[in-house]
């Protein structure tokens, strides 16, 4: 990107966070064993009226570099705690992972803050789950401390896409994580490929011997979910189950899904496959 780009994209960033513009959609995470609903992802969405629709892994990275990060993640954090409060007030308790830049963790007083943040709205800090990628400059490993006290606040800890990039095996046992995210490569080949299916196996059976759940994301066929099944993960996301949702879909898509699950681990993969593949078409329930 050219800097002249990257400048306009960091101008319209700050407007956009000045004018309240951003807006999160949830993505379920849902049990391989029942289906049921375990977290929703919250993902941060831009569309801007000149740039149009801005991708988070544009601009992510560059309010990182630009130092808007920090007004980014405590915008993020303000939204998504009233939105549990709301979906609480209308009988949905659940969990909400949120998605932070390593950037974020490293200043000394966050876990503090985000503690802060959840006890001023009343959210308790165990339905909150921290989802952290592995960065070429961030090692998490640095971050130690202040996982381990988000970790003390009750506050769940996921490490995210996980065997792509720089993760390796030892942060597992390392670090306070409660979860592991396999990244999506891994499940876009594990029907073609025995080495994918060999190292979804490896790491959902070292994080069951560690003590963290296993989460399969961009799972998109009902072939995938089959296989995750088979290998014992225990979570899935991805467009098969949902795309993520505007905040009054959520409840909907509950009841829909609930319908729908059997199927989907039946056999016969047919009744609502034109169903579940509309969703694939994207996130057009936003
Ligand atoms: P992530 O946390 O690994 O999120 C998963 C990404 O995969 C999301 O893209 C999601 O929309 C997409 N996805 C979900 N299901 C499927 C599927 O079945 N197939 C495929 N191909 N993709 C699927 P999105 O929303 O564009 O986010 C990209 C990345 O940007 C996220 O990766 C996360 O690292 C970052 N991000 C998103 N929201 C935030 C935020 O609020 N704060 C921060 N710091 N980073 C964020
Ligand atoms: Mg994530
Ligand atoms: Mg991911």
């Amino acid at each position: 990107m050219s800097p002249q780009a990257e400048l306009e994209l960091i101008n319209g960033l700050q407007r956009a966070l000045d004018s309240q513009r951003l807006r999160m959609v949830y993505q379920p995470k849902v049990s391989v064993r029942d289906g049921g609903l375990r977290q929703l992802e919250a993902l941060v969405r831009w569309e801007d009226p000149e740039l149009g629709p801005v991708k988070p892994s544009q601009f992510v990275p560059l309010a990182e570099e630009h130092g808007l990060i920090h007004e980014l993640t405590q915008w993020g954090l303000r939204t998504i705690l009233k939105q549990w409060l709301e979906w609480r007030d209308q009988g949905l308790d659940t969990c909400i992972a949120f998605n932070i830049s390593a950037l974020s963790v490293q200043h000394l007083d966050f876990p503090d803050l985000v503690e802060r943040m959840c006890r001023a709205l009343g959210v308790p800090t165990d339905r909150l789950v921290l989802e952290l990628t592995e960065g070429a400059t961030q090692p998490l490993v640095k971050l130690i401390d202040a996982l381990t006290r988000f970790r003390i606040k009750g506050i769940g800890l996921a490490i995210d896409d996980f065997g792509t990039g720089y993760s390796s095996l030892m942060q597992l046992r390392q670090l306070p994580f409660t979860e592991v995210k396999i990244d999506q490569a891994f499940v876009a080949d594990v029907p073609n490929s025995r080495d994918s299916r060999l190292i979804i196996q490896a790491v959902t059976d070292l994080a069951h011997g560690l003590g963290l759940t296993a989460t399969a994301e961009g799972v998109e066929t009902l072939d995938q979910l089959r296989i995750m099944r088979e290998l014992g993960c225990d979570y899935v996301q991805g467009y098969l189950i949902s795309a993520p949702l505007q905040p009054d879909a959520v409840k909907p898509w509950i009841q829909k899904f609930r319908r729908a699950w059997p199927a989907m681990i039946a056999d016969e993969k047919l009744a609502l496959f034109g169903d579940v593949e509309a969703n694939t078409l994207g996130e057009w329930q936003i």
